[in-house]
């Protein structure tokens, strides 16, 4: 049976293959974590931008869409932390050069211990049958109790070493616990040092410190500085969202598993502005919401879970993710955030101009509360890529590598075939083409046999293939063949638009 990690490689061949992802400046080798979308990933993605735009502005009368600009004033970051405190502690290996992030180190070692746990729990499982007690087993056995507390330990030291700003308590750490290099072996250090994540650069001709901008790390705080010019122009009333759409950047230290993890990648983001005291209400209505867009695309409810933050970063009350059954196993795809009023609260201080709401009801001031809704559209793109890609063995013996992609977003709706390249075939299926082009995206196609050109659209996850015969030219009907199920049924081709169109629609996903 494949692994997962084999998993995760075929699909990053086939998106190459059939142009949804290419590496970046491949000519010149690539550069590290940087991808381009090619002429089928631009589709898909694009439906997927829509599907969150439909839910969350068209479908919410109180959010509105913003197009912030990426670069934003420098003071932007202060306010928003993300200057003193957007770091990640990365250490050098002085013999193989090679860079890591001293928590990942750490996390990593804790990992291997957690599994020699697991082996003993297995095994103790296997030897007890039915009568096997697990928490009381790992509550009493020597050997778990010993390294479940040195797993404790660890946490602990970290942890107080971070929250004091001792990088050489990680360090000493990181030594005492004898960690090599995970590709030479070897244990020769540098020191640990913080490494902020934001790209910085220079704007126009001024250089030095006064001159530098920063890449936007995250999309949301071209919306907090923006609060009140759309609250008072678009005369919004609390509750209210605004969404956006954009480019990130961070220059992460590790990126690897392809689009999972990149330095330049998009975000959707929606924050909601409320009233203070009632973020609990509306943190449980979004992360409902949220879920509930995941799930409608049928790619598996067993595929997400939440998972609760215990540690908080310094501007939320309460925060979680929405974690997605990834070739590399539960990761962050979405994050929901109750923020409170830090982000406005700040920008005040930074800024001296006042963000607050008037609420007419009470005549009162104050500055919102915010619920923020977060998700990265490359980890979308590769959980809907990665849920798809499935190899089967059809009932004639033949295999065929199908992209189950959710109908509404795959990148091409419906191919249209003549069935031969001759008796007049493909003037009739031009001209069905032209009659369905502008309800969704189609492809012609008249090359090789037909066979070979349903597996070219399974292998692109086309919903419908539209083949037209002699019969067609007789009596106006076509063959329409479903991708999954591969059932054919022949139709009027004068119904395709509405049966096709309604197949397709984005409104299916939200009765
Ligand atoms: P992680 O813990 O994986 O680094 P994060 O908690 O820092 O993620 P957030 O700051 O909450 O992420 O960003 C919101 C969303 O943006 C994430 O849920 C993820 O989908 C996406 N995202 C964050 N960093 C990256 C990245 N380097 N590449 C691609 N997507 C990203």
């Amino acid at each position: 049976m494949a692994t997962q990690e084999d998993k995760l490689k075929k699909v990053i061949g086939h998106a190459k293959e059939y142009g949804f992802v290419f590496p970046s400046s491949e000519i010149y080798d690539g550069l590290s974590a940087a991808y381009d979308y090619g002429q089928l990933g631009v589709e898909l993605k694009n439906n997927i931008k829509e599907y969150w735009w439909t839910a969350m502005v068209k479908m919410h009368e109180n959010i509105v869409g913003l197009d912030a600009s990426i670069f934003m004033h420098p003071t932007t970051w202060k306010a928003s932390g993300h200057v003193d405190a957007f770091n990640d502690p990365l250490i050098d290996n002085k013999d193989s050069k090679k860079r890591y992030r001293a928590d990942v180190l750490i996390e990593e070692h804790i990992q291997k211990i957690e599994a020699k746990i697991q082996k003993d729990v297995d095994k103790a499982k296997e030897r007890f049958g039915d009568a096997f007690d697990e928490v009381q087993f790992r509550a009493t056995n020597p050997n778990v109790v010993r390294r479940q507390e040195e797993i404790n330990g660890i946490n602990n030291r970290f942890k107080t070493s971070m929250e004091a700003e001792n990088l050489a308590g990680v360090k000493t750490l990181i030594e005492d616990l004898q960690i090599a290099d995970p590709e030479t072996g070897s244990r020769n250090w540098t020191d640990v040092r913080q490494f902020n994540l934001m790209f910085k650069t220079e704007l126009g001709a001024v250089s030095g410190d006064s001159g530098i901008i920063y890449l936007r790390p995250e999309t949301a705080q071209g919306i907090f500085v923006n609060f009140l010019n759309v609250q008072k122009s678009g005369r919004m009333k609390i509750p209210f969202g605004i969404a956006q759409i954009g480019k990130a950047f961070r220059n992460e230290i590790i990126a690897r598993q392809f689009i999972f993890r990149m330095r330049e990648f998009e975000q959707m983001e929606m924050q909601f502005f409320i009233k203070p005291g009632t973020q609990q209400e509306w943190y449980e209505y979004w992360k409902n919401e949220r879920i509930r867009w995941h799930k409608a695309l049928g790619m598996g409810e067993e595929n997400y879970k939440f998972h609760d933050h215990v540690k908080l970063a310094h501007y939320a009350d309460a925060a979680c993710d929405i974690e997605f059954n990834f070739p590399m196993g539960f990761k962050e795809l979405e994050g929901i955030h109750s923020r409170t009023d830090f982000d406005l609260m700040s920008h005040e201080k930074f800024s001296g101009k006042k963000l607050q709401y008037f609420d007419p009801e009470e005549n009162q001031n104050f500055v919102p509360y915010v619920i923020e809704t977060s998700i990265g559209l490359d980890r979308m793109f590769l959980a809907t890529l990665s849920n798809s890609f499935v190899e089967e063995t059809l009932e004639d013996g033949s295999e065929r590598t199908v992209l189950r992609i959710p109908p509404a977003l795959a990148p091409v709706k419906a191919a249209v075939l003549p069935l031969l390249k001759k008796d007049g075939l493909p003037e009739k299926a031009r001209e069905i083409m032209k009659a369905l082009r502008f309800d969704f995206n189609c492809q012609y196609d008249e090359k090789d046999a037909i066979g070979r050109r349903y597996r070219r659209q399974d292998a692109i996850g086309t919903p419908y293939c539209i083949t037209v015969d002699h019969q067609t030219l007789e009596d106006g009907t076509v063959t329409i063949r479903e991708r999954d199920g591969m059932k054919q049924d022949r139709v009027d081709m004068k119904d395709l638009s509405k049966i096709i169109g309604d197949r397709v629609a984005f409104k299916n996903l939200f009765v």
